[in-house]
C-alpha cells in the first residue's frame, strides 16, 4: 500500500527522523491557515500524489508553466500556488500521460539547503537483509544513477539478528562525505528508519532527498512510504492512510473480493487457480512473443461468485483482446 509524502513523514516523525514541519490542505484557504502556524518566511506548497517527479512535473492545463513542488516566499502565495494546483491534473515521469489530480497539497516551512543526497532502506530478497542504499546524487532518479554512476552507490545489508548498528550508520555518513556531526545526525536518523521499516512492516522507504541544511542538520524532504500488503492486517490504523483515489480501481475491485489482481501492459488476460501456476502462465505466453494484460490468482477454493468477478475485471481493461485461464489439478478439485 502506498501512502502520501505528508502522512509518511509523519509516521517517520514519530520514530525520531527530522523531517520539515509542514502541514496538509484541501484548499487554498485551508493552505494560508496552516501556512501562519510556520515560521516563513519562506513556505513550500508541495501537490500529494502517489507518484515522485513532481517537482519536474508539469500540469496538464499549464504545460509551460511551474511543477509540482514551488517554494513562495508569503502567505497569499501560498493560497494563490495551492488554488493553481488544487484540482488539476499533474504529469510526472512516474503517473505515465494521464497524469493525477492534485487533490491535497502539503503546506511545507522552506528549508535552506546545502547537500541534496538519496536515501532509502528496502528488503533485498536476494540477501534477504533490510538494506540501506545511498548516493551523493539527490533528487536524481536511482535507476538513473545506477545506470550512470554505479559506483556512486553505496549499499549496507543489516543481520536481521543483531539489527541496526551504528557503524551501519557511520559508513553509510563517511560515504556520502559527511563531517563528524552530521555523520552523527545520521547515524540517529537510519536507526530511527530502521525501527520504522521493521516495526511499520514497511516494503520499502524512499528519502529523495535527503538534505544537509545551512546549519549542518540532516532532514529527511521528501519520503516514499511503501507498507507491505500482506501485513496490513497487523496495523488496523493504516486503514486511515488509504487514499483509494490514488489506486487502480480494477485492483481495487480485486482486492475486495479478496483477489489478487495486477494490471499489465498487454491484451491476453490471465485467469489462474494459484499464484505459481500465474506466474508461469505468464512465463509461457512471453515465451511465445504474447504480453499478459494482468496477473490474477484467484486462489485454491475460489467460488463461482470470485470468477465471475474475477472475469468482470478482466474485460474491463480495454487492452484485453484474448483471455487464457489456467487450472491446476489440485485446484480443480477444490473447485
Ligand atoms: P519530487 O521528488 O516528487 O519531485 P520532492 O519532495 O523531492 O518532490 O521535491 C522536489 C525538490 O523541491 C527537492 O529536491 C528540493 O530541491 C525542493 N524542496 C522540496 N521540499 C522543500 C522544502 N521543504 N524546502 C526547500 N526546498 C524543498
Ligand atoms: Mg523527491
Amino acid at each position: 500500500m502506498n501512502i502520501h509524502e505528508y502522512q509518511g513523514k509523519a509516521l517517520l516523525a514519530k520514530f525520531g527522523v527530522a523531517v520539515p514541519k509542514g502541514y496538509v490542505a484541501y484548499t487554498a484557504a485551508d493552505a494560508m491557515a496552516v501556512a501562519r502556524k510556520l515560521p516563513g518566511p519562506v513556505y513550500v506548497v508541495k501537490s500529494q500524489i502517489h507518484a515522485g517527479g513532481r517537482g519536474k512535473g508539469r500540469f496538464k492545463n499549464d504545460p509551460g508553466g511551474k511543477g509540482g513542488v514551488r517554494v513562495v516566499k508569503s502567505i497569499d502565495e501560498v493560497g494563490a500556488q495551492a488554488e493553481a494546483m488544487l484540482g488539476k491534473v499533474l504529469v510526472t515521469k512516474q503517473t505515465g500521460p494521464a497524469g493525477k489530480e492534485v487533490k491535497r497539497v502539503l503546506i511545507e516551512e522552506g528549508c535552506d539547503i546545502k547537500r541534496e543526497l538519496y536515501l532509502s532502506m528496502l528488503l533485498d530478497r536476494a540477501t534477504s537483509r533490510v538494506t540501506i542504499v545511498a548516493s551523493t546524487e539527490g533528487g536524481m532518479d536511482i535507476e538513473t544513477v545506477a545506470h550512470e554512476h554505479p559506483e556512486k552507490i553505496v549499499k549496507v545489508a543489516i543481520d536481521p539478528v543483531a539489527g541496526y548498528q551504528p557503524f551501519h550508520g557511520r559508513k553509510i555518513g563517511f560515504a556520502l562525505g559527511l563531517d563528524s556531526k552530521q555523520v552523527g545526525a545520521a547515524v540517529k536518523l537510519l536507526g530511527a528508519l530502521y525501527k520504522a521499516f521493521v516495526e511499520l512492516d514497511c516494503s520499502l522507504i524512499e528519502i529523495n532527498p535527503l538534505i544537509v541544511t545551512g546549519a549542518g542538520d540532516v532532514v529527511a524532504l521528501d519520503s516514499k512510504v511503501n507498507l507491505d500488503d500482506n501485513a496490513l492486517y497487523r496495523h488496523k490504523d493504516f486503514a486511515e492512510l488509504r487514499d483509494e483515489s490514488e489506486e487502480d480501481p480494477a485492483e481495487l475491485e480485486a482486492a475486495r473480493h479478496d483477489l489478487n489482481y495486477v494490471k499489465l501492459d498487454g491484451n491476453i488476460g490471465c485467469m489462474v487457480n494459484g499464484a505459481g501456476l500465474a506466474m508461469a502462465t505468464m512465463d509461457i505466453i512471453k515465451l511465445y512473443g504474447g504480453e499478459p494484460a494482468n496477473f490474477l490468482d484467484v486462489g485454491g477454493g475460489a467460488t463461482r461468485e470470485r470468477v465471475t468477478t474475477a472475469f468482470k475485471i478482466i474485460l474491463s481493461d480495454p487492452n484485453v483482446k484474448a483471455s487464457w485461464s489456467t487450472s491446476s489439478a489440485a485446484s480443480c478439485a477444490a473447485t
